[in-house]
C-alpha cells in the first residue's frame, strides 16, 4: 500500500500564510475531516523541548498549533494541547515559546503529561512495556506537530522522534539509561514507541527548521514548508530526503525498516501537493560529531565508547551553571563542584540529552579519538 506524505509551501509564520499552508498540505489527504470526527478527543502534541522564543526555531512554531486547533474544531473535534518538556514544566516552556498564549486566545486546555499509565504490548514488540501519559490514552486522536530540526544522537528529530515526548517527564531518562551508548537500541524504542501511540496525523513545521547543533542548540534555517502525513515514518523519510540527509544513517528510519512497517519503504512513499524541484534547497547541515559512521554493535560501542563515541563537554565561559543539564542527565553524570560543572564519562551514556536542554549552548561535542584521528 503507497503511503501518502503531503508538502505544501509556506513562506512564514504569518496566521493567514500559515492556516492556508496546513489547509493545503491537507487538502491531498482528505482535510482535517480524515482523520478528525465530530464528537473526537484530539490531543495537539506539539515539540516543546525546553523554553525557547519562537524565534530560536527549537519549538514547533504556536500559528501553527493555532491552525491545527482551529481545524480541529471546525471538524468538530475538542482540542487540547500537550507535552512533557525535557526542563522547566509545561506552563513554563508553553509561555517562553507562545504556545501558552495560543491556548489562552483559542480557549484550549493546555494538558502537562503528569499522569502515568503502564501499557503492555503484544509478541510483534521488542519492547513489551512502556510508560504512557494518560492524556494520551484518553485522546481519541493524536495529532503530532514536529518541529524540522537535526539532533546530534538521532541525527533528525522529526514525527516519529517527537512522540518520545509522550513518555511523562524524567521517565524518558529511564529510557536513555536502558539503551545506554546503543542508538539502535534507543531508536528501536522509540519506532515502537510511534506505533503504539499511533498518531493519526502528523504536521511537520518546517517553515523554520533548525540546522547544524540541532536539537537545542541549531541554527534556524527557513526551509518554507508544511509536511503533512498520516505516516510518521513515511513523512520521516520524505524529509529527509527534501533536507538532503542520509536515510541510511538516521537511527529511526533503520529500525522501522528493519521492522517492515508500513511507511517505512520508500518505494511504497507519494510524496503530493508541491512540487520541489532539484537543487531547489541546499542540504542540511548536520550535527558535526553525529557518530553514525561507526555502525558496530553495541556492546563493543559500550566497552569502547570513549573510542568511538562523541563525548559531551562543557564550555565553562558560556556556562551560567543553571544545572538544567544536571536535571535531566539519566546516569546523574553531571555535578557542580568549585561553581563548575563537571562530567563523570565512566558513567556519562552519550545521550546527548545536556545538550538538548543546555539554555546557553555550552555543551558541546568531541568527537571519539579515532573519529578525530581518522579525520
Ligand atoms: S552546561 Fe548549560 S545546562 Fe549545564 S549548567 Fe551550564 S548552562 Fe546550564
Ligand atoms: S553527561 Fe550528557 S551525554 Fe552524558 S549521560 Fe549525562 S546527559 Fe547524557
Amino acid at each position: 500500500m503507497q503511503e501518502q506524505v503531503a508538502v505544501a509551501p509556506c513562506p512564514d509564520y504569518v496566521y493567514s500564510h500559515v492556516i492556508k499552508g496546513v489547509m493545503d498540505a491537507l487538502q491531498p489527504l482528505g482535510g482535517m475531516k480524515a482523520f478528525v470526527h465530530k464528537g473526537d478527543r484530539v490531543l495537539i502534541k506539539p515539540n516543546l523541548l525546553i523554553a525557547k522564543r519562537p524565534d530560536r526555531c527549537v519549538t514547533t512554531n504556536p500559528a501553527v498549533v493555532k491552525a491545527v486547533v482551529h481545524l480541529v474544531r471546525e471538524t468538530g473535534g475538542i482540542p487540547a494541547i500537550g507535552d512533557s518538556p525535557a526542563v522547566g514544566g509545561l506552563r513554563r516552556v508553553a509561555a517562553q515559546a507562545g504556545i501558552a498564549a495560543v491556548a489562552q486566545e483559542c480557549d484550549c486546555p493546555l494538558v502537562e503529561f503528569k499522569e502515568v499509565v503502564r501499557v503492555t504490548t503484544g509478541k510483534d514488540y521488542t519492547f513489551r512495556r512502556f510508560e504512557l501519559a494518560k492524556a494520551v490514552l484518553d485522546a481519541d486522536v493524536v495529532i503530532n506537530l514536529p518541529k524540522v530540526k537535526t539532533h546530534s544522537m538521532m541525527l533528525l528529530t522529526l514525527g516519529v522522534k517527537n512522540i518520545f515526548g509522550c513518555v511523562p517527564g524524567m521517565r524518558k531518562a529511564q529510557w536513555h539509561l536502558r539503551a545506554g551508548v546503543d542508538h539502535a537500541s534507543f531508536a528501536g524504542m522509540l519506532v515502537e514507541l510511534c506505533r503504539l501511540v499511533n498518531p493519526a496525523l502528523t504536521i511537520a513545521d518546517g517553515i523554520m527548521g533548525m540546522e547544524g547543533e540541532g536539537p537545542g542548540s541549531g541554527d534556524p534555517r527557513h526551509l518554507g514548508l508544511l509536511v503533512a502525513s498520516g505516516n510518521p515514518y513515511a513523512l520521516d523519510i520524505a524529509i529527509c530526503r527534501i533536507i538532503g540527509a542520509p536515510m541510511d544513517k538516521v537511527p529511526t528510519i533503520q529500525a522501522a525498516q528493519q521492522r517492515g512497517f508500513a511507511g517505512a519503504d520508500p518505494k511504497q512513499i507519494k510524496v503530493v501537493g508541491h512540487r520541489i524541484k532539484n537543487g531547489e534547497i541546499a542540504p542540511f547541515r548536520l550535527p558535526t560529531r553525529f557518530d553514525a559512521q561507526w555502525n558496530l554493535p553495541g556492546f563493543v560501542k559500550k566497552s569502547l565508547k570513549h573510542v568511538f563515541v562523541p563525548k559531551p563537554v562543557i564550555k565553562g565561559d558560556l556556562c551560567k551553571v543553571c544545572m538544567a543539564c544536571a536535571e535531566v542527565c539519566p546516569p546523574q553524570a553531571i555535578a557542580v563542584a568549585d561553581k563548575k560543572i563537571g562530567i563523570d564519562y565512566r558513567s556519562c551514556i552519550r545521550c546527548y540529552c545536556c545538550q538538548e536542554v543546555c539554555p546557553e549552548g555550552a555543551v558541546r561535542l568531541r568527537a571519539g579519538w579515532i573519529a578525530r584521528f581518522s579525520s
